[in-house]
């Protein structure tokens, strides 16, 4: 196999092992092909932290598809969703909100700043016709982290529900749904838990998704059906769902655990992080975000000037293997380099080399 790493979350660097994890034909109605699903599903509510308050649901499509199945599922015409937004993941979440009609005010940020705790705290004190509070954890638009337990604890204070997009954290940062307010969490196969694109997943308080029976106007996106076949069938799928995905993804789990958990795959993407800014810094970029609220998951480079031509410096890039992500912020030229997947320091070192010998040739640096 040919190794380009992807620097790119996601799809991300996966093992070899994943990878070769799909290397077979399933039925998606055998008994072991549903036992899988169970424990994914147990194996998610538990790295979700409170224990059978939670329940998993899979969702087949990309992450996106969960996000707009959970918000049809747990949010209604007659409900009003206060949504956070300072990137593309949270204009998102308005998009999907008007094409279901439902809705929605909006607390906004900069792209490079973090949503405000008291910003929520205002609307909520002065609109109690909201009904749902629901932002994005980690804005992989930028790589910055909203500080997701201050906003979900007001949003609790207030009675609201809680729904967040965790989709670029989850599996890569300590999280417990109890203890930081959450009811509904929705991620996917392909980010921190290292698996390959092809599902997401809603976490949601058991209670509150047995109370959404036929809430959901999409037949195909219903959190609600997904969860009872899955349950009243052993872990089976409602449709034909993603058999090779979902064997990738049952060997990064088994990865993740291998490797000592979440707080030891948080700390190795810190250190890939904490190698690449200090090395990038030191060759003249300047990172979009603070160092206070960048994620350990993406981060966002300025372009060092106006001549910078972030195709020729992707190309040169490609060449020596390694995939990074254009930017996307609003305002400012900027380019993306992913720090997760299975990507080690030392990748992170050899990236830099090879950023170094880019910009020595062009003159931008002497050494
Ligand atoms: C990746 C991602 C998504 C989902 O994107 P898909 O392309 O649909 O998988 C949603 N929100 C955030 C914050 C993401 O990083």
């Amino acid at each position: 196999m040919v190794r380009s790493l992807l620097l790119t979350p996601g799809p991300l660097t996966t093992t070899d092992t994943v990878k070769t994890a799909m290397m077979g034909d399933w039925c998606t109605w055998e008994e072991e092909y549903k036992k899988l699903t169970r424990g994914i599903r147990s194996r998610l509510v538990e790295l979700a932290g409170g224990g059978d308050q939670y329940t998993a649901v899979l969702m087949q499509g990309s992450g996106t598809f969960s996000v707009e199945a959970a918000i049809g599922t747990f949010i209604s015409k007659e409900d009003h969703v206060l949504i956070g937004v300072n990137g593309a993941y949270g204009r998102r979440i308005v998009e999907i909100a008007e094409r279901l009609h439902i809705p929605y005010s909006t607390v906004t940020a900069d792209d490079t700043k973090a949503l405000e705790v008291a910003s929520f705290e205002e609307k909520l004190r002065t609109d109690s016709s909201i009904t749902h509070v629901m932002f994005v954890h980690s804005e992989t638009t930028s790589g910055l982290l909203n500080p997701v337990q201050d906003i979900c604890r007001i949003a609790k204070q207030f009675g609201k529900t809680t729904m967040v997009d965790a989709m670029s954290s989850f599996g890569g940062m300590d999280m417990s749904m109890a203890d930081w307010n959450m009811d509904v969490l929705v991620s996917s196969s392909n980010k921190c838990l290292q698996g390959v694109p092809g599902f997401g997943f809603v976490l949601a308080n058991r209670a509150l998704l047995k109370s959404r029976k036929g809430c959901a106007p999409s037949l195909s996106l219903d959190v609600y059906d997904q969860f009872e076949t899955m349950e009243n069938d052993g872990g089976k799928w409602r449709f034909t769902s993603p058999t090779h995905a979902v064997h990738a993804f049952s060997q990064a789990l088994a990865e993740l655990i291998e490797e000592g958990g979440v707080p030891v795959r948080e700390a190795r993407y810190r250190k890939n992080q904490e190698t690449l800014i200090a090395g990038m810094e030191a060759l003249g970029f300047k990172t979009a975000v603070s160092k206070s609220i960048q994620s350990p998951f993406i981060v966002s480079f300025l372009y060092p000037d106006r001549t910078f031509s972030f195709d020729t410096f992707y190309t040169a890039l490609k060449a020596d293997g390694f995939i990074i992500y254009p930017g996307k912020l609003t305002d400012l030229p900027a380019f993306r380099i992913g720090t997760i997947g299975d990507i080690h320091v030392s990748d992170i070192q050899r990236l830099l080399e090879s950023i170094k010998t880019y910009m020595t040739v062009r003159g931008e640096i002497r050494i």
